[in-house]
């Protein structure tokens, strides 16, 4: 017997050979299943990340074997460890690089909210700089814990509208950022 197991198909309409659904369902899908991650790590997080890329947790089993270190070709940036004020604008500087659609993770105490680094040189929260998608917490969060982050980003992804990069709300999100929406 095959030990292949298929995707459940998005919601749709059903026949004998036939299957309808909408634009949305489908991208949405493909999407969801292929997010390469583009790694930002700075410190003790970014280990708990490699050990999530390895053997044992295989991220390649929910699509994103893939690390881009381009942010061109990357969907997700995980931004993984303690970001210093200073490494700030070149967080942002790497997000803007990304195409859209482009998701974040902030992975671990540190990149979610400062950590236990709440001093005069240590950013409290990435979310100060970039607008973040799902947060992953715990100091360092396991790589089970990453992989439920992702598999909320997925969620996410799957359900996520066609034209919301086009929506007037997501472009009101960017300005808010002082981010370019063109
Ligand atoms: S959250 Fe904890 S483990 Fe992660 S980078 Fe900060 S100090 Fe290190």
């Amino acid at each position: 017997m095959s030990e292949i197991k298929m995707v459940a198909p998005p919601q749709g309409i059903e026949g004998q050979g036939f299957f309808a659904t909408s634009i949305d369902q489908v991208v949405g899908l493909a999407r969801s299943k292929s997010l390469w991650p583009l790694p930002f790590a700075t410190s003790c997080c970014g280990i708990e990340f490699m050990a999530t890329m390895a053997s044992t947790y295989d991220l390649a089993r929910f699509g994103s074997e893939r690390p881009s270190f381009s942010p061109r070709q990357a969907d997700m940036l995980m931004v993984m460890g303690t970001i210093a004020k200073k490494m700030g604008p070149v967080l942002r500087q790497v997000y803007e690089q990304m195409a859209e659609p482009r998701w974040v993770m902030a992975v671990g105490a540190c990149a979610s909210s400062g950590g236990v680094f709440d001093t005069y040189s240590v950013l409290q929260g990435i979310d100060k700089v970039i607008p973040v998608d799902v947060y992953v917490p715990g100091c360092p969060p396991r790589p089970e814990q990453i992989l439920e982050g992702i598999m909320k980003l997925q969620e996410l992804v799957k359900n996520e509208s066609f034209s919301r990069r086009n929506s007037p709300e997501y472009k009101a999100l960017l300005a808010s950022y002082g981010i370019n929406v063109n």
